[in-house]
């Protein structure tokens, strides 16, 4: 149910390499802030498409920037009126700009814009204001009244005491999304999916109740567009619709949709576009269904989009969908690898460690293509996946398949920006183990996003009768280890040099070990000292490498030794390595088949979770003296529509020179429906 977003590039790349860095002179790189270095992508080929073609990436793109502040709001309540003060003070402060407080209220600012909310975009956890209280509560009083997010009657004084807890109290929502087992998840999330009056319980027991009375074919995803509130005391649903909530940003996507349809490139494609402001309207998940049926099948067009409450993520319990939304046209020679890939998938499926009773008899469906990104926005913006599978409804994949993604340009601007950064020089000791990475990082490192979202996801089945969700808070961690692990298996294997995708039978190593390396010891330096591994990604990643050098370590497969007081990874055996990534294959997609709840229990937790707080203090050591910023994230191109004097867009116009604080600023003006309280 939850899964797809794959992040892994986002550490490998800097453990990889581009071995055609710099042969143009596009800026990827633009300015750095926290922990956070602001990236630009290109999208190469845009003045190749039609005008026709010009025209429906512009109104998709609209559409999608109109979706922001959903996001905002959906990940706590304050935001948008957290944001709106900041912005204001920014923008109109005519006090020292110099000072620490207001460069600190700055740096606060270019978080909140990029976490979309005052909380971590990957760890989660609240930010904390280098900024004092009172500065900010003057500063506040010195703007204009009307550009505050006052509500009727509201004095700045009682805005500031409303807000500030929210803002300076670490106590208040530490956390957008928390899974630690034990707590009440709902209770201590500060997502904003669930009333404040609702326990984890009444949650869980809502929607059992709910799927029990559903479809059991054919369910819908059920909670997934919608905030569950208590309301005299009983639950109920407000549902995200162009009448219901948010559906003041609805209609607007709704209208640059309806704008976007007489250019659709076929009528498949004018029929998804339909649905989808079908489902808008009604806010019924049948028509969010019929949608993503119409979606799945759309494979022959250029250009393709996503617009919708899609991933999970952000819910503790993996019900609600975030905001995303994109557009992007086909990367037609890359494409021909992913096809030759999914032509395959049948022999993958038959020739995988897994037990027979979990396999799929019939693999079909599985599309996959390189894209290039035009637009990126809500959850998947500024920081974005890099690889996509949707849709999520599993019964919908089971029947009609899945539409997987590689995002061919975002992964080049990684790979262009990592270039020459120092980490491989700091980490890998063995000059032979460099050069591999120099030759084959970047080639593996797409064949394994190709192999994890065209094969790894669509692959596997589950029993008869065991829920898609039965593995709960570790379903994701499972899910995305299973794809992972479906790739590594592959990546080793000859069929991929007889299909002509790998350049050499030895190619996969950069891929083994850079793997390794990032889920043993450099991942870390994402995570804060004293905290556990919580993302779903980072968590499957740690619980891959860890098991298998455990697991090795009677036979000294993968070796973590001491050189200067600095701790580096051997790799010993790779067949032997690869042998137990296809166990661990075989047990996950088990685990993953059955329901096994206890058993993913006890991988995630066993190996996926705790951290080694001196090899983590080591990393973070090392990797800091790197000055390499561990988050990235990508600032959006502009697109102008040129019109003729009757109003018709004779061209849209592409650049690249906005800068990070101009378009927060534009979007937050251009594209803000939204009430500030929601
Ligand atoms: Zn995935």
């Amino acid at each position: 149910m939850n899964y797809k977003k794959l992040l892994i590039a986002m550490t490998l790349c800097t453990a990889s390499l581009s071995m055609n860095a710099s042969t143009d002179d596009f800026k990827y790189t633009d300015e750095k802030f926290a922990d956070i270095q602001m990236l630009r992508y290109k999208v190469t080929d845009f003045e190749k498409l039609t005008l026709r073609q010009k025209i429906l990436v512009y109104y998709l793109s609209e559409a999608a920037l109109y979706g922001r502040d959903i996001l905002f709001d959906q990940n706590g309540a304050y935001n948008l009126r957290i944001r709106k003060m900041l912005e204001t003070v920014y923008c109109e402060y005519k006090g020292n700009r110099n000072t620490d407080d207001f460069q600190a209220m700055t740096t606060y600012l270019k978080r909140v814009w990029f976490s979309n909310g005052i909380h971590h975009h990957y760890g989660c956890e609240k930010f904390v204001p280098g900024f004092s209280q009172e500065f900010f509560r003057n500063a506040l009083k010195s703007v204009s009244r009307k550009n505050l997010p006052l509500q009727s009657g509201q004095t700045v004084d009682k805005l500031c005491d409303e807000i500030f807890p929210i803002i300076f109290d670490p106590t208040i929502m530490p956390m957008r999304v928390n899974l630690k087992a034990g707590d009440d998840l709902i209770k201590t999330s500060a997502a904003n999916y669930y009333g404040t009056d609702i326990s984890q319980q009444e949650v869980e027991a809502f929607y059992a109740d709910m799927r029990q009375k559903g479809d059991p074919e054919h369910p819908v995803m059920y909670g997934l567009n919608s905030q569950l509130v208590k309301k005299d005391g009983q639950l109920q649903e407000r549902v995200w619709s162009t009448t219901g909530m948010y559906g003041a940003a609805l209609s607007k996507i709704v209208s640059q949709l309806q704008k976007a349809l007489p250019y659709a490139e076929s009528e498949a494609q004018a029929s998804v576009i339909r649905r989808l402001i079908d489902y808008y309207i009604s806010g019924n998940l049948k028509d969010f269904d019929q949608y993503c049926i119409e979606w799945v099948k759309n494979t022959d067009d250029l250009i393709d989009f996503t617009n919708g409450f899609t991933e999970v993520y952000g819910d503790p319990l993996g019900m609600k969908g975030s905001w995303e939304g994109f557009a992007n046209f086909k990367n037609l020679e890359t494409t021909a690898r992913t096809e030759k890939l999914s032509q395959n998938a049948q022999w993958f499926e038959d020739n995988s460690p897994v037990a027979p009773q979990f396999k799929k008899k019939e693999c079909k469906g599985i599309s996959a293509k390189v894209i290039t990104a035009t637009i990126l926005a809500g959850d998947l913006y500024p920081s974005t996946a890099i690889g996509i599978n949707l849709p999520n409804s599993n019964w919908i994949r089971k029947e009609y398949g899945s539409k997987s993604v590689t995002i061919g340009n975002l992964t080049d601007a990684y790979n262009k920006a990592a270039h020459g950064n120092g980490f491989e020089e700091e980490f890998i000791a063995d000059e032979n183990v460099r050069s591999l990475i120099q030759n084959y990082g970047d080639i593996c490192d797409d064949l394994h996003t190709d192999l994890h979202e065209c094969l790894g996801h669509g692959s596997g089945k589950m029993l008869p009768g065991i829920s898609d969700d039965s593995l709960r808070a570790y379903g994701s961690t499972i899910e995305e280890a299973r794809a992972d692990l479906f790739a590594l298996y592959y990546l080793a294997d000859a069929k991929l040099l007889e299909m002509g995708l790998t350049p050499s039978k030895d190619a996969y190593k950069s891929e083994y070990y850079s793997y390794m390396l990032n889920g043993l010891l450099t991942q870390l330096v994402r995570i804060k000292p004293g905290n556990n591994i919580e993302e779903a990604h980072m968590r499957n990643r740690a619980l891959i490498a860890r098991w298998a050098y455990e697991k090795g370590k009677e036979k000294n497969v993968v070796e973590l030794y001491q050189q200067n007081g600095k701790t580096y990874l051997r790799i010993n055996d790779y067949e032997a390595l690869r042998q137990l990534f296809g166990r661990l294959l075989a047990e996950v997609q088990r685990v993953k088949s059955e329901g096994d709840y206890k058993a993913a229990h006890d991988l995630v937790e066993g190996y996926g979770v705790k951290v080694d707080p001196v090899l983590h203090a080591e990393m973070i050591a090392r990797y800091n003296q790197l000055n390499i910023a561990p988050y990235k994230g990508f600032i959006n191109p502009v697109y102008t529509a040129v019109t003729d004097r009757n109003g018709h867009i004779t061209d849209v116009k592409i650049d690249y020179k906005e800068s990070y604080e101009h378009q927060m600023l534009r979007y937050s003006k251009e594209y803000a429906p939204l009430p500030f309280i929601n």
